[in-house]
């Protein structure tokens, strides 16, 4: 089977999805576990978040250090992010709502600066079937289709308040009810941490700036025992989230085509150079798999990376 180029684009969209079904039926056939799609992506998610508690806790009593405690972290929620990703598609435990909606919870709890995954998942359904166009509200809320301003790097840093600047500098109607929406759909927990996030860097840079000038800020005791907290967020779950989500969206809003986008065969290109294995590293080796699911959606992400 091999695609020619005088075959139809259908015909060559039939070949590809032909393709991708056989090679996740041959690994099924191969290791039958993987047929078993509930009992591994339960395993996945409690082994994720055990990972994350343990890391916590060796960064807490001082086996591992801030860093090491970050990196870790960031690419056990790259597994919660692949996981959600196929909840979205209630690739798990469709017949068992209790346990699916415990699992979306999860997901987005250990990756608190995250969208709502319910509200996701209408904005996903709707990339699928409008991708590389302006009705792609899921992609364009990361950037994609915009020139590379200093606001489309701060949206994908921070598409809370990069998106909450991108409406009040734009010049469509109704700002407040835009903001009001935007603010909703990362209530609470992205809330949350996008303030513990920049409090954190707020501090931070006023304690630095005066420490430069020669000064030093007088910060109550109070305020000092709430950083004291603050920084162990940002190490446990705030700073492996804004790490593990900026490589994802610099791979996704480059690897998705924005613009004269008329079928599947030009939604997605695939970014697997050498020098993306940064990024790749904090979003489960994106670029390179997540074109073959615009094809096929139906297949859980580890079939995918196989
Ligand atoms: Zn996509
Ligand atoms: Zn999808």
């Amino acid at each position: 089977m091999a695609i020619e180029s005088n075959q139809s684009e259908q015909e060559k969209v039939a070949l590809i999805r032909q393709a991708i079904r056989e090679s996740g039926d041959h690994w099924r056939r191969k290791v039958p576990i993987l047929a078993n799609t509930n009992l591994i992506g339960l395993s996945i998610f409690i082994a994720s978040i055990m990972g994350v508690c343990v890391s916590a806790y060796f960064y807490l009593n001082g086996t591992i250090n801030a860093l090491v405690c970050i990196l870790v972290v960031a690419i056990l929620t790259s597994l919660l992010h692949e996981l959600e990703h196929d909840l979205i598609h209630w690739q798990y435990f469709k017949n068992n709502k209790l346990i699916h909606h415990f699992m979306m919870l999860g997901v987005w709890i250990f990756r608190p600066g995250t969208i709502n995954p319910w509200i996701r998942r209408h904005l996903h359904f709707l990339h699928h079937k409008t991708s590389g166009t302006e009705k792609d509200i899921e992609e364009r809320g990361i950037g994609n289709g915009q020139a590379y301003t200093a606001l489309r790097w701060w949206i994908m840093f921070d598409p809370v308040f990069g998106n909450i600047a991108k409406i009040l500098l734009g010049n469509e109607s109704r700002k407040a009810f835009r903001v009001a929406r935007l603010l909703a759909a990362y209530f609470p927990f992205g809330i949350v941490a996008v303030s513990v996030w920049y409090l954190f860097l707020g501090y931070h840079l006023t304690s630095g700036v005066s420490h430069l000038l020669g000064a030093s800020v007088a910060w109550s005791d109070t305020t000092l025992v709430l950083m004291s907290y603050i920084n162990q967020a940002v190490v446990i779950l705030i700073a492996p989230h804004y790490l593990r989500s900026f490589c994802l969206i610099f791979i996704s809003s480059s690897m998705h085509y924005y613009g004269n986008v008329d079928s599947v065969l030009k939604q997605t290109q695939v970014l697997k150079h050498w020098y993306f294995w940064p990024l790749q590293l904090f979003c489960f080796n994106f670029g390179s798999t997540h074109g073959i699911h615009h094809f096929v959606v139906g297949e859980p992400f580890y079939i995918r990376q196989l």
